[in-house]
């Protein structure tokens, strides 16, 4: 079964924030793992017992930083672009599997595949999913990549389809 977090209750922890010290938005604490995974190497021995944000602004070039502000990384500190950030390139819509905004889009116009799972097994052999490593947010990247398959679907005048939910990851 394909991952779909959005109506996930298998991690039910509070959600901690801190503001932004470029932008003053609101951001997530951020599992160390997924800091981790995609910060570049030569900035991890600096993120050690600190709590880290992600700034959500998508105009703000500021990516991940800590609640004091001793800390605070730009968006080509990451090893991959922020999916939601304005100018993103590629825009990346699933982080374990490498698949790409417009990979989705081709999948779903020239193929006319309508889920994550057939649309990675499109592209890949088999299908990974562990968000909460490889995404930046931690999170799943569900909501985002069934957005883009509805955009699409819509453009061509097709009938979208349901978010699912649960969460296998
Ligand atoms: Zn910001």
């Amino acid at each position: 079964m394909e991952c779909g977090c959005t109506n996930c209750t298998c991690d039910d922890k509070e959600v901690i924030t801190s503001l932004c010290p470029e932008c003053r938005s609101t951001g997530n604490l951020i599992p160390e793992k997924a800091v981790k995974a995609n910060l570049k190497k030569e900035f991890h021995s600096s993120i050690k017992n600190v709590d880290i944000f992600l700034c959500p602004d998508e105009e703000c070039q500021t990516s991940y930083y800590s609640e004091d502000n001793t800390l605070k990384f730009i968006l080509s500190d990451l090893k991959k672009p922020l999916w939601y950030k304005n100018n993103s390139d590629p825009v990346i819509a699933c982080y374990c599997n490498n698949i790409t905004e417009e990979q989705v889009i081709n999948a779903v116009k020239k193929h006319d595949l309508k889920s994550w799972q057939e649309i990675v097994l499109h592209y890949h052999e088999k299908t990974l999913c562990i968000c909460r490593k490889l995404n930046p947010s931690g999170e799943c990247c569900t909501d985002f990549f069934y957005s883009i398959i509805n955009k699409t679907l819509t453009s061509l005048g097709k009938e979208t389809v349901t978010i699912p939910g649960g969460c296998t990851c």
